[in-house]
């Protein structure tokens, strides 16, 4: 299963394989991923498991990216604005990796997501035109936020747990949660 790297619904602005001629001169049939437009500063979670690997390209192609890889499968996740995480780090689905921005090679602020499906660490169909890059839309499952305590609807008749109170051993608080 493979996670959105946004909650909520997103906003697809660039679909995977359109506009060929702006990316023929890359050597590539088309757009060889998923743009989402998002304001800069978006969260952006981990899609799946996976080896993260951050790059800082500056002003060219995905500028800051990162990269999380598994033996099985590869996200670019590009043109962030920062990163929470290290070089190395491992990566598990959900978890945050930085924010959107619009670095490197890009008209705005966007999220580009590319994926690659991999065997034994090696990326499968490389010459598909997209460099083995994959459409995998029909297989990611959205998400509508991080966690059923803040983003449930809760009835009149729950309205006293909200007010309770639990120690440690009772309610597990997530660190990593947004504001
Ligand atoms: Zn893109």
């Amino acid at each position: 299963m493979i996670f959105c790297p946004l909650p909520g619904k997103p906003l697809v602005t660039q679909g995977f394989g359109q506009n060929p001629d702006m990316y023929t001169p890359f050597g590539l049939a088309g757009h060889n991923g998923i743009d989402f437009g998002v304001p800069e500063g978006t969260i952006i979670y981990a899609p799946h498991d996976g080896i993260a690997k951050v790059v800082d390209d500056g002003t060219n192609g995905y500028g800051l990216s990162v990269t999380i890889e598994d033996s099985k499968r590869q996200s670019v996740l590009a043109h962030l604005s920062k990163t929470t995480i290290t070089n190395g780090q491992t990566i598990y689905q959900g978890d945050p990796i930085g924010e959107s921005g619009k670095s490197g090679n890009t008209s705005g602020p966007h999220l580009h997501w590319t994926y690659k499906i991999l065997k034994n660490g090696v990326v499968q169909n490389k010459d598909n035109g997209f460099e083995g890059a994959v459409d995998v839309t029909e297989f990611t499952r959205l998400w509508l936020d991080q966690d059923l305590h803040f983003d449930a609807e809760f009835a009149d008749t729950a309205a006293e747990y909200l007010s309770m109170a639990f120690p440690a051993t009772q309610y597990l608080q997530n660190p990593a949660r947004h504001s």
